[in-house]
């Protein structure tokens, strides 16, 4: 069986959710295998990152260089050809850095690449069977990908829940030797923070969420009017804040904010994957669309088939009368 790696992202000394999701995943492919985790930066943080995956990685290589103190998908990937034994299974987030790094890897490699997979079905022979989704996760695609030359696979943050076992009581092996030349025409110039917003979502308990359904930027003012009968803050999906209705602040997605309500008022979002890579842990998730085939009621707890224009001023007024 080809040994398993999975890279993992951090930032100021705290690694990522899909640390311990790509442990699960691992596990999909050999149920036995004693993955080794990637953990490339410099300094305390670095150290601090290496040390808490010794808790659920029985090893963790670690890459400490000043270079790779901003995350430069360029560097990574060439110090991952000098560290990474061929035929490799190499696991990797499929965020921008993954998407960044992942395929130029692969061709690095001379190895297989499927990109953001969902679902894992297990290894039959030299043929790894994964699920990826397409069209807007309206499509589910199962694929048999040849992993005799070994693979690059990005996954997709979310599905596969965090193995939070802890305990394997790993080893750091410091791999920062064994980098070679790692020269690179990207060069990281400077941070630019995110705005802050009025509201921070990624806090909030109760959401409720808007998308296109809510069809008129006038409108928003009913799910503003919901979201304080409930003690709820509003958040939205991104064509909400394309239109400039909402603040970029309140977009939930991958190219937004990563929220963990315990509860997620879904109000005419159909559910793309894009949006649902931003919802952590498993919110009790309240959809209301009109369309009884939209893609969002396979994730939701409760599903109403309704118009929103019409559900969340009536629910507005239930909850202020029941007050
Ligand atoms: C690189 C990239 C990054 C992206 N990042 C994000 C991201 O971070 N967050 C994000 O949300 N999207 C993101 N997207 C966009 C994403 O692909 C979808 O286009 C988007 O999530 C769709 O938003 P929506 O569900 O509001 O709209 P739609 O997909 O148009 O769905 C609207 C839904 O409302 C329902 N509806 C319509 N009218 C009513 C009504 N009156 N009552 C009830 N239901 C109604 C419809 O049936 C439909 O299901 C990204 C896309 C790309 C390419």
């Amino acid at each position: 069986m080809a040994q398993i790696f999975a890279y993992i992202v951090h930032k100021g000394g705290v690694a990522d959710d899909s640390a311990l999701e790509l442990i699960t995943a691992a596990k999909k492919i050999d149920a036995g295998a004693n993955v080794t985790a990637i953990v490339a930066g410099s300094g305390a943080d670095l150290d601090k990152v290496c040390n808490e995956m010794t808790e659920s990685y029985k090893e963790v290589y670690k890459i400490n260089s000043e270079a790779m103190a901003y995350p430069n998908a360029e560097v990574i990937r060439k110090a991952l050809v000098n560290i990474l034994p061929a035929d490799c299974i190499c696991l990797i987030p499929h965020n921008t850095f993954g998407m960044d790094m992942g395929p130029g890897l692969s061709i690095k490699m001379d190895s297989a690449y499927v990109s953001d997979v969902v679902a894992i079905e297990g290894i039959e022979g030299s043929t790894l069977k994964v699920i990826r989704q397409e069209f807007g996760g309206q499509v589910s695609t199962h694929v048999d990908c040849d992993i005799s030359s070994g693979a690059i696979v990005t996954v997709r943050p979310g599905p596969f829940p965090p193995d939070e076992s802890k305990g394997a009581g790993g080893q750091v092996v410091d791999k920062s030797g064994d980098i070679g030349d790692i020269s690179a025409k990207r060069k990281y110039l400077e941070t630019v923070l995110q705005e802050a917003g009025d509201v921070d979502i990624t806090k909030s308990d109760v959401l409720v969420s808007v998308g296109r359904g809510i069809e008129d930027e006038e409108n928003i003012e009913l799910a503003k009017e919901l979201a304080e009968a409930m003690g709820a803050d509003v958040s939205c999906s991104r064509p909400i804040v394309d239109a400039k209705w909402l603040d970029k602040s309140r977009q939930v997605g991958t190219s937004g904010q990563t929220v963990k309500p315990k509860v997620y008022m879904a109000m005419g979002i159909s559910g793309s994957f894009q949006h649902l890579g931003g919802i952590k842990g498993s919110p009790f998730i309240v959809a209301v669309n009109k369309n009884p085939k939209a893609p969002i009621f396979q994730v939701a707890d409760v599903g109403i088939i309704a118009d929103i224009l019409e559900f969340m001023p009536e629910l507005t007024e239930v909850l202020n009368e029941s007050k």
